[in-house]
């Protein structure tokens, strides 16, 4: 008997493959009622979709929209790479919840709700049922499994914790891509849900926020979605980042979230739990869990590395809007990526592709070296009130001139040029821009670009009118 802990969407799939293999299965769920709701992008890649259709899986019209693409859109640039192979679903995790669940039982899989598992045991699992007696046990328990904790993989939250929260809104879609919305620190994603509903997801780094403090910081997303009917409650998810020793530990195997988890930014979880379920379930028919230790290594390495990079990005506002602004150009090349990212191998995409594809990643390799400053670092403070910014010069790579003393780079940006503006932040959002044909100097110690000081007077100007001003130091 194969016991999977965890009812949502990677412990049904899992369940319905080894059902399908024909072993003996059962799930435990916590939830006493199905189904599930959960705080999710609800964007499926073509790969999971590809899963869902093997299985049979039905999803309620009413609930799904398909998708052909991912558009990015920061301040400056907009990019969209679409699916090579066939489109992703977007859909609402009620439906592909139910759609799952009509699908176990269909296969004869038994779902115990209400059954929390507290415990290991060498004969099975401990629940407030009882115990319930397994060869395998299929941890599918989700972000902050417990049985990962139990068998002794946890390794802990990372170092930077980021959160997640979503909400509905009754309207219609007005594209068929998932939209990713860049800004300082958050993302907003817009995935098409339906035929009159868009769901919208954040992910941010920092304190917990509430859903209307972040949509004020994506101003053209607040515009789309005024006056529009809430149509869900607000959900929330995290810290995300969430780290283990190994996926297996004697009996116990580790999938889906459970199975750790680094960030919801690209958007493939379920397909990425998905296609770790069937190479688990292979393991067991071979009898040995190390296939699978092995295969989810493969899985997630490039998934992993693409999160690591965009994360990177995200962290670095200039970076992240030169690799937008060269993507934007490169549709091909963010189709390819996306292809990737959800499973599809190298040789699969053909050699012309594949050569290309190099092309783009010497675009990334060239993106993420270091660079030199080419935005220079402003700190125009009004008493006691600290704001951070950023010289943004379209085309152009160097500062205009640039000293570089014992430890400290001297700046001096003289007369603004067409097209050049400063932007002034505080907390990560933008509070307004600089006026045009000012003169700043910033001395910028190497180490520390946070202890930035303004040696000369610049202004800068907010949406309302109100001027910023650095003292003279
Ligand atoms: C903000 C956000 C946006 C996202 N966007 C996307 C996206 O667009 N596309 C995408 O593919 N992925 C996205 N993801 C990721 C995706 O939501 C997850 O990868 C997916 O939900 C993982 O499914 P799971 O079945 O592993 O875990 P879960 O869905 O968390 O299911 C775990 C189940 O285990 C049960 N459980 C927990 N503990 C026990 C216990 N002790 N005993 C019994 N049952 C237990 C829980 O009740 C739950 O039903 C997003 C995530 C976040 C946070």
């Amino acid at each position: 008997m194969i016991t999977v802990v965890g009812a949502g969407p990677v412990g049904l799939v899992t369940a319905l493959l080894a059902a399908r293999a024909g072993m003996d299965v059962q799930v435990l769920e916590q939830r006493r009622k199905l189904p599930i709701d959960k705080a999710c992008g609800e964007g499926l890649m073509p790969g999971g979709v590809e899963i869902l259709r093997d299985l049979n899986v039905d999803i309620d019209q009413d609930g799904c929209s398909p998708f052909v693409g991912v558009r990015w859109i920061d301040e400056l640039s907009v990019a969209e790479g679409r699916f090579p192979a066939g489109p992703g679903l977007g859909l609402r995790r009620v439906h592909l919840h139910r759609g799952l669940w009509e699908a176990a039982r269909r296969e004869g899989v038994p779902v115990h709700l209400g059954a929390r598992v507290t415990g290991l045991s060498p004969e099975g699992v401990l629940c407030s049922e009882g115990l319930f007696s397994s060869r395998w046990i299929l941890a599918a328990d989700g972000l902050h499994s417990g049985l990962r904790k139990l068998g002794g993989l946890s390794l802990g939250p990372g170092p930077r914790p980021r959160f997640g929260l979503r909400r509905h809104y009754a309207v219609s879609p007005w594209t068929d891509f998932v939209e990713v919305h860049w800004a300082p620190g958050v993302e907003a994603y817009v995935t098409p849900v339906g035929p009159r509903r868009v769901g919208v997801a954040f992910l941010w780094s920092g304190e917990k926020a509430h859903f209307d403090q972040l949509l004020e910081r994506f101003p053209r997303l607040q515009r789309r979605l005024e006056g529009a009917p809430v149509d869900s409650q607000d959900l929330g998810a995290g810290p995300l980042h969430q780290r283990v020793s190994s996926v297996v530990s004697g009996r116990l195997a580790l999938v889906g979230d459970a199975a750790g988890y680094l960030d919801a930014l690209t958007g493939e979880g379920l397909s990425l739990g998905f296609q770790q379920a069937a190479s688990l379930v292979r393991a067991i028919q071979a009898g040995d869990l190390r296939f699978y230790v092995q295969e989810h290594a493969e899985l997630v390495r490039l998934p992993l590395t693409m999160m690591h990079l965009l994360l990177f990005a995200a962290r670095n506002p200039p970076l992240r809007a030169r690799l937008i602004r060269s993507l934007s150009s490169r549709p091909d090349t963010f189709g390819r990526l996306l292809a990737l990212n959800d499973g599809a191998s190298l040789s699969s995409l053909g050699l012309g592709r594949v050569l290309s594809l190099g092309a783009g990643m010497v675009v990334w390799g060239a993106l993420l070296q270091p660079q030199p400053r080419a935005e220079p670092v402003l700190e125009p403070r009004r008493v006691g009130d600290p704001v951070a910014g950023q010289v943004e010069r379209p085309g152009l790579r160097q500062p205009r001139r640039q000293r570089v003393r014992a430890g400290l780079t001297d700046l001096v940006v003289g007369q603004q040029q067409r097209g050049e503006r400063a932007r002034g932040e505080r907390d990560g959002a933008v509070v307004g821009h600089a006026v045009p044909a000012q003169v700043q100097r910033v001395q910028l110690p190497r180490r520390d670009p946070a202890r930035a000081r303004v040696t000369q007077r610049v202004a800068v100007q907010d949406e309302r009118g109100q001027r910023w001003r650095a003292p003279a130091q």
